[in-house]
């Protein structure tokens, strides 16, 4: 059995969907703080909170979980700069108890949610495992920090872990069941198809000054659906004593923000409205992924290349999005 920490979350969902069409058991525990009820399609739900010792030992017994998918954190990047205390506690304190419930349970495989944010500005891209990591703000300083733990449990407990570096997330099912629903929202894409519906007025640029070919910033946008089967692939990494490992999850192509808004624009056929806004304090100019390392050693191989099908999912789901 699976436990799936944050599975009612935009990526945590789409995992447990794919990891149950594959015929795994999975169990989610979410206390629904982000997460939607409706995102996880009649999964089984503990709703509570990882940092509740007591009920992550009880699961971890009553569910014979061997493996931990760990994605609940909270991740505002701007939010984690005024109110570093809340991320500290969320995503280190949280995950050391949950790490510290498993030793209990003697369970000793675990998977987690990291993400490019540990790297800070890129000394160079695309960015490799090997790239320093000076996280430039608390929100990638926990993820880096839960990166040092896990280290040192394995090497202090044998406990083998996988850490999955995300770069941007994005898109949705390509069934259309499910899809990214955060509260307040602060990504560019989902963003970007509010305002082609007419929801928002328009979609602000943040920076037009960067020194990238048109000035704006350039992201490695992965799809949903690529993520979710890497940490399928961790799992059996992991089942074959694999050692513990870092990878980076990204399509090592960039798109700069102007170009996801024309996309967006071809897409839906809808004119976008911009407004043209400064820097968004803390971001990079370029952030692309080399996943060479994930794809020789786990056979991970994304099948969304083009960020036009990745947009296009997203867009089927923002049209009849139910929650
Ligand atoms: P999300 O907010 O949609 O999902 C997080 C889930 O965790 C939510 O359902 C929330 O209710 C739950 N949660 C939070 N704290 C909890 C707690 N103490 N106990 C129980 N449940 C709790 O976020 P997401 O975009 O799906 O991100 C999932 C993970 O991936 C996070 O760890 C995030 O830091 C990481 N990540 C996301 C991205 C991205 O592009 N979205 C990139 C890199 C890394
Ligand atoms: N961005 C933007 N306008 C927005 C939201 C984001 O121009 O309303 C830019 C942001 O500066 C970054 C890129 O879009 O360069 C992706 O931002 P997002 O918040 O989606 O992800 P992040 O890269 O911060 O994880």
């Amino acid at each position: 059995m699976i436990l799936v920490t944050g599975g009612a979350g935009y990526i945590g969902s789409h995992y447990v969907l794919h990891e149950r069409e594959r015929g795994s058991s999975v169990v989610v525990l979410d206390n629904l703080v982000y997460g939607h009820r409706e995102a996880l399609l009649g999964t089984r739900l503990i709703e509570g909170d990882i940092r509740d010792r007591k009920l992550v030992e009880q699961v971890l017994k009553d569910f014979n979980v061997d493996t931990v998918v760990h994605f609940a954190a909270y991740a505002y990047v701007g939010e984690s700069v005024t109110d570093p205390s809340k991320y500290y506690q969320n995503n280190v304190a949280s995950t050391l108890n949950l790490l510290d419930a498993m030793r209990a349970a003697g369970v000793g495989k675990f998977v987690f949610s990291s993400s490019c944010a540990t790297y800070g500005d890129p000394e160079y891209v695309p960015m490799d495992e090997a790239h320093p990591q000076n996280p430039i703000n608390p929100y990638g300083e926990t993820k880096f920090m839960c990166e040092r733990i896990l280290q040192a449990y394995d090497a202090a407990y044998s406990m083998r872990f996988v850490s999955l570096r995300y770069f941007n997330a994005a898109g949705a099912d390509p069934g259309g069941r499910i899809g990214e629903s955060h509260n307040p929202e602060t990504h560019l894409l989902p963003l970007i198809l509010q305002a082609a519906r007419g929801k928002r007025d328009s979609v602000s640029i943040f920076g037009t000054d960067y020194g990238t070919p048109d000035g704006t910033c350039i992201r490695d946008y992965i799809h949903i659906s690529d993520l979710a089967q890497a940490h399928s692939l961790a799992i059996d990494h992991l089942r074959r004593d694999g050692k513990s490992r870092f990878y980076n999850l990204g399509t090592e192509t960039g798109h700069s923000v102007r170009e996801v808004i024309n996309l967006c624009s071809k897409v839906s056929g809808k004119p976008i409205p911009v407004v043209e806004a400064p820097r968004r304090s803390g971001d990079p100019p370029r952030l692309v992924a080399s996943a060479a390392r994930a794809k020789a050693e786990l056979g991970w191989a994304p099948r969304f290349t083009d960020l036009e099908e990745t947009i296009r999912t997203a867009w089927n789901w923002e049209q009849k999005r139910t929650y």
